[in-house]
């Protein structure tokens, strides 16, 4: 499926949106500004509410000119408004939810979703008073069933990290906004070009810039995607008041990665379906989820709402006992796949994860949200994000333990 924004294409978008020569040296390519604070022709005025369509750059809390090239790219890929990055994932994450919950508030997470946010939507959450139901949105009933009349957010995640379960994205946004909540999605398995999230009635399109956008493993960030009233409070908020704020130099690096995000997703999707089917024909392996594969147990709603099924897969090999034993000979053995955390870079990246570590420490779930967990992953998963390396050396590599 071919997406346009705004009357360019999503290569030609990726590049230039946000950028353009330098007015005063002509130079084509965007120059990083170091500066932490900017010189004013204005006497006074020092609050966190001048946030003016055409205010001049005042303090790097505010706005740094790098960082606002990277908002801009990404919000034009979304079709959003306006976009704000901050220093990570997780400060994205945590700029949503001190944003727009507040003590009394009521907020539906997805049951299995990054370790961290679930971490965060159960433990601290709770501390500052907002009530959490934790919910397995493949289910629609269940999350409809979950809301209550003080229900101000439904975050969902999709694909789900690490086990790659889908949520009807615009049936969920349906539910919340019938409810009168705000619906924010971690899009960070998808990446900006695998799901039209504005189209499916997403308010709020968080990702780990750390992972696609930036898509080298060199930096780290977060950004979130909304119209321009959203990320104004949000960047009052939690740029300006709490202060996560990315740095400059990240934001360059990361605006310079994304210039190449469409074609690298193309190039992750083509791998990573290479990858997968060699992998669902090894007797090894147990189990294959990918969303691109026909076997994925919700392959329909992959075909109705991914315009790219991105590189990441997740394989089991059976046991906790053999899971274990199979990873220790990946760190010995690989030549090319790195062991390590982390996904969506050039490099190859894989990691086990297994299910009862997992509940222990992350999920903590129970009877029919353990079920739905374990019918994805089993005793436990490898999470392979398949980079940009030539599949058949990525195929190789993964011959030498699993062939
Ligand atoms: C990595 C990740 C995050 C956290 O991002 P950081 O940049 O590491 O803080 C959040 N959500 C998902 C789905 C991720 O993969």
């Amino acid at each position: 499926m071919t997406r346009r924004n705004a009357n360019r294409g999503l290569m030609t978008t990726s590049i230039h949106a946000g950028e353009g020569p330098d007015p005063t040296t002509g130079a084509s390519a965007p120059a990083l500004y170091m500066s932490s604070t900017f010189v004013t022709d204005q006497v006074a005025g020092f609050s966190a509410h001048n946030l003016e369509e055409q205010a001049p750059y005042l303090y790097a809390r505010w706005a740094n000119p790098n960082v606002r090239t990277l908002e801009a790219k990404i919000s034009a890929l979304e079709g959003t408004g306006d976009c704000l990055c901050l220093a990570s994932g997780m400060a994205a994450a945590t700029a949503i939810f001190l944003t727009f919950l507040s003590a009394g508030d009521h907020v539906i997470v997805s049951d299995v979703s990054y370790a961290g946010v679930a971490e965060l939507a159960r433990d601290t959450l709770p501390r500052l008073g907002m009530t959490v139901s934790m919910v397995d949105m493949s289910d629609l009933a269940a999350v409809s069933g979950a809301i209550r009349p003080n229900t101000k957010l439904i975050h969902t995640e999709s694909p789900v990290n690490p086990i790659g379960r889908l949520t009807d994205l615009a049936a969920v946004a349906k539910l919340a906004h019938d409810a009168g909540a705000l619906i924010s999605c971690d899009a960070t398995f998808a990446s900006p070009l695998g799901q039209a999230h504005v189209q499916m009635g997403i308010d709020l399109i968080m990702h780990s810039a750390t992972k696609y956008i930036g898509g080298h493993g060199d930096a780290v960030g977060g950004a979130v995607a909304g119209n321009k009233q959203l990320i104004d409070k949000m960047r009052t908020e939690s740029a300006i008041h709490h202060g996560g704020i990315m740095s400059p130099f990240n934001a360059w690096i990361i605006a310079r990665g994304m210039a190449t995000l469409p074609l690298r997703m193309k190039a992750h999707e083509a791998g990573a379906m290479a990858v997968a089917s060699w992998l669902e024909s090894q007797k090894t392996v147990t189990k294959v989820i990918y969303p691109g594969l026909k076997s994925h147990p919700q392959y329909h709603i992959a075909q109705q709402q991914m315009t790219n099924t991105s590189g990441m897969i997740s394989f089991q090999v059976g046991d906790r006992e053999r899971g274990e034993a199979i990873a220790q000979q990946m760190i010995d053995q690989f030549e090319i796949i790195h062991y390590a955390v982390s996904l969506g870079h050039h490099r190859s990246l894989i990691f086990w994860m297994g299910t009862d570590a997992l509940m222990e420490t992350s999920f903590r779930l129970e009877g029919d949200q353990l079920q739905s967990y374990r019918a994805y992953a089993g005793d436990g998963v490898f999470r392979l994000s398949v980079g940009l390396e030539d599949a058949d050396d990525l195929i190789a590599d993964l011959g030498r333990v699993l062939g």
